[in-house]
């Protein structure tokens, strides 16, 4: 059977209903999937060894004769085995399958074979278990280069190995969608060559160069992608021009100095709004650097000039901070500030969404539910998104679209990212840099304990609250873990939550038993909105001493007067999750402490956690999570709403990066429109790219 680009995977030898399934969780539903479904690794089974020289304990091939006919056996119900002996001039190697009974007959007496498995010592002869075995005269996954791909239950890598075969001879009939300037300038090969050697490298030169013409070419449509959308909006002048107004007007308002570095973004900002075209603008700070005032300000301007603002924060709880906080800074110059979320009653959200179609709103601050449909403003100029990397690409879009003219976008991020991670996924955004904290700010002090200091930990929140502070502990969030995800934990072998501390159950316990003369309260964020509020003033006005909570105080929740923060099983955590949570203390005047405590056994997350105690440095602390967890993990579930990468290492491919958007917007000079024929397939990739990003090409 010839095999197309769009066969579909269920012709394939070896596909029958289940396994179709299977792979299409996977994304793998015709030919061409499994085309780009790049392997994750390669395994180097080019060398083939004698019996004798074959080391001990790896991974390795070996070529020796089946001297004996396999010997089937049924241990007991469930477990059947196949044994035999190989031997060559050199000894002789046992081998056992167990449940893989076809291997009796696969198997002939007097034949040659490559088996790959580990070789083990048993005593005083060689053994392998379950070796993967090919006649020595027709080989395909011994004795080269072998992929190993990501898997799924039921798809083992030999079977995704053999469909990715089936496929390859089609590669050949894939166009090539890099013009070939572009391919003659980089040095790069060719799509039917790269294809070819990422799946079954010929040898290491041809998979680094069918690497880097993969690479490449992934980064290059990215950034033209990028560019489209920067490139859109420079075009438009449709802005709205936002006059500026005296600073100290604006400082009149506040209770303390604006730092030098507020200053200038604010600067930055009033600039960019007052020039006719739509700002889109990253600010970047530490935890407590100041951010919020920041945008208060540029909402400020916005409503001064008779325009609406609306600022989105990524939970509830941090919604109604700020709703407060902006209100009670903002409602003397005379601008009315309303909260609107998802989980508010019907008749409230409709309440505020007919004064915002009217306009007697002027500044509105929400979760995503702003963006959400049947949102109507009567004249939106600004936008804020605080902390930006739960707000990508997509959402920005889906704003630009909703009113005449696109709104002015502040984004606010205190998670300082890499360089090549900044310039993908905000690539099309100019950069603000709060890089000064407030002054008369002591760095917290943090500590990592164990168990047995448990009384101890007690004993210092006793003492805190003493002194008149406040007091957090984060619990992980078991509560918000669904069942499906229990589940897997259970199939996986976890031991089930039990020993995390589960937020109600805690707090009773602790107001009962160890603080009955603290007021104790305790959040989490399958609560109702308005008990959510209703905790967080209480809080805020320092009627609770200890608030019990999951991490939905992670990001921006602001109460001065907490000065000590406990983390339970502070293993649990990312470096940069602990960091944001360490940063709801020390925005005050009072020193302030952070205590992480853990029961791990595990040195490497001791060693996570001394690092955090070590410094507060947030881009040092960044990197080391970008390390251990990957750049997937960083912005959680694809939030950043930009395509996935295939192949590019979003961390390391710092020089094909550059090359690659030079390429690009070399190739936009020239041909803005792509409408070249030689460029009109890099648009139709590009547009393929960015199909789940809304808006981009119209
Ligand atoms: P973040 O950058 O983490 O969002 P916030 O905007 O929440 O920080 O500010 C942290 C705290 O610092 C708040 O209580 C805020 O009122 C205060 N703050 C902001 N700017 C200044 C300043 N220039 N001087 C003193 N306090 C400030
Ligand atoms: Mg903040």
């Amino acid at each position: 059977m010839a095999v197309g680009p769009d066969t579909p995977i269920t012709q394939l030898a070896g596909v029958g209903e289940a396994r179709a399934k299977k792979l299409t969780k996977l994304g793998l539903a015709q030919a061409a999937d499994l085309l780009t479904y790049y392997p994750r690794d390669y395994e180097d089974r080019r060398k083939i060894y004698t019996l004798r020289e074959a080391p001990v304990g790896q991974r390795v091939c070996v070529a020796a004769m089946a001297a004996e006919h396999p010997r089937k056996a049924r241990i007991r119900q469930g477990l059947e085995l196949v044994q035999l002996k190989v031997v060559d001039h050199t000894g002789a190697l046992h081998l056992t399958f167990f449940n893989q009974g076809y291997v009796e007959k696969a198997l002939r007496a007097g034949e040659e074979y490559i088996f790959f498995g580990t070789v083990e010592e048993q005593g005083r002869r060689r053994a392998m278990v379950n070796p993967i075995f090919e006649r020595a005269d027709s080989q395909s996954f011994t004795g080269r280069i072998m992929p190993i791909y990501r898997l799924t239950a039921g798809i083992s890598n030999h079977l995704m190995a053999s469909l990715i075969r089936q496929v390859l001879p089609c590669a050949d009939s894939l166009a090539d969608t890099l013009p070939q300037r572009i391919r003659q300038e980089q040095g790069l090969a060719s799509t039917q060559f790269a294809v070819q050697n990422i799946h079954f490298p010929a040898d290491e030169e041809a998979l680094e160069l069918a690497r880097k013409r993969l690479t490449f070419e992934e980064l290059f449509y990215f950034s033209v992608g990028l560019s489209f959308l920067k490139g859109r909006r420079e075009g438009e002048c449709s802005g709205c021009s936002i006059l500026p107004r005296p600073l100290e007007e604006f400082r009149a308002l506040l209770p303390f100095e604006l730092t030098q570095a507020q200053r200038r973004v604010m600067e930055e900002m009033a600039a960019d709004m007052a020039a006719g075209r739509p700002m889109n603008r990253l600010v970047q700070g530490d935890v407590g650097s100041g951010k919020t005032v920041v945008a208060a300000y540029a909402a400020w301007l916005t409503v001064k000039n008779g325009h609406q603002a609306a600022l989105m924060a990524p939970t509830e709880v941090l919604a109604e901070q700020h709703a407060r906080s902006l209100s009670s800074l903002l409602s003397p110059a005379g601008v009315q500030v309303a909260l609107l979320t998802g989980s508010m009653g019907a008749a409230e959200k409709k309440r505020v969404r007919t004064a915002l179609a009217s306009g007697d709103i002027d500044f509105v601050v929400g979760t995503h539910a702003l963006i959400s449909d049947g949102v109507e403003f009567r004249d939106l100029a600004l936008m804020v998104a605080d902390e930006q990397h739960r707000f990508g690409v997509a959402q920005r879009a889906a704003l630009a679209a909703k009113g005449d003219r696109p709104p002015h976008v502040l984004v606010m991020s205190a998670t300082p990212i890499p360089r090549t991670l900044a310039l993908i996924v905000y690539g099309d955004l100019d950069i603000s840099v709060i890089d000064q904290l407030p002054p008369g700010r002591t760095p917290v002090e943090t500590f990592v304990v164990r168990e047995d200091k448990r009384q101890r930990m007690y004993g210092f929140v006793r003492k805190q609250v003493q002194e008149g502070r406040q007091v957090y502990i984060i619990c992980p969030a078991v509560e918000e873990r669904s069942e499906e995800e229990l589940a897997l934990a259970a199939r996986e072998g976890a031991s089930p939550p039990m020993d995390l501390k589960a937020v109600k159950t805690y707090a009773v316990q602790l107001q009962e038993q160890v603080f009955p003369n603290l007021k104790v309260d305790f959040l989490h964020g399958r609560m109702k909105s308005r008990e959510k509020e209703a905790v967080m003033a209480a809080f805020h006005r320092g009627d609770t001493q200890v608030l019990v909570s999951t991490t939905v105080v992670e990001v921006g929740v602001d109460v001065p007067n907490a000065s000590l923060i406990i983390v339970e099983n502070a293993d649990r955590f990312g470096l940069s999750q602990l960091h944001q949570l360490r940063g709801r203390v020390g925005r005050g005047r009072h020193q302030s402490y952070c205590v992480l405590i853990t029961a791990t056994r595990n040195p490497e997350s001791m060693a996570r956690l001394r690092t955090l105690a070590s410094t507060t440095d947030g881009f040092k602390i960044a990197e080391e999570d970008l390390k251990a967890r990957g750049p997937g993990d960083f912005f959680g579930n694809r939030q950043h709403g930009l395509p996935q990468m295939k192949i590019a290492d979003l961390a390391g491919d710092m020089r094909l990066l550059n090359l690659a958007q030079e390429a690009a917007k070399q190739l936009l000079e020239e041909d803005p429109e792509l409408s070249a024929p030689e460029d009109r397939p890099v648009l139709e990739r590009v547009r393929q790219l960015f199909a789940a990003t809304p808006d981009i090409f119209n």
